[in-house]
């Protein structure tokens, strides 16, 4: 909002005011021709193309889960504390994170490596 302008009314109400003094003073023959698109802008492409990514993190088989708790040192149920420490509410959702996805990165590093 520029100074000087009242703040009493709504924005849309503002605007509305706006618009209407707009068209008010449009000419004729500008109302006939409809937007005017400068030529270096004429024949612009503004269409995008997206590509799937997929960023779901990939379940560890049940032997790829125990393979990564034992790296983390936890050879038994009673070695996961599920202290959340590490950010994860339990230690089999850290060891999802640490498991490579199919590009070969990791989501973190291990703590316990
Ligand atoms: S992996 Fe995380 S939740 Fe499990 S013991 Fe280590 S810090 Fe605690």
């Amino acid at each position: 909002m520029g100074a000087g302008m009242s703040s009493t009314l709504p924005l849309f109400a503002r605007r509305a005011r706006i618009s209407e003094y707009v068209r008010a003073r449009l000419r004729p023959e500008d109302r006939r021709r409809g937007p005017v698109v400068p030529k270096e802008l004429e024949g612009l492409d503004l269409s995008r193309s997206f590509a799937p990514n997929d960023q779901r993190i990939p379940v560890p088989s049940p032997d790829e889960m125990m393979s990564i708790l034992a790296r983390m040192g936890k050879l038994k149920p009673e070695d996961e504390l599920n202290c959340g420490a590490c950010g994860y509410d339990t230690c089999r959702e850290h060891a999802t994170a640490i498991h490579p996805r199919p590009g070969g990165k990791r989501d973190v590093p291990a703590v316990h490596d």
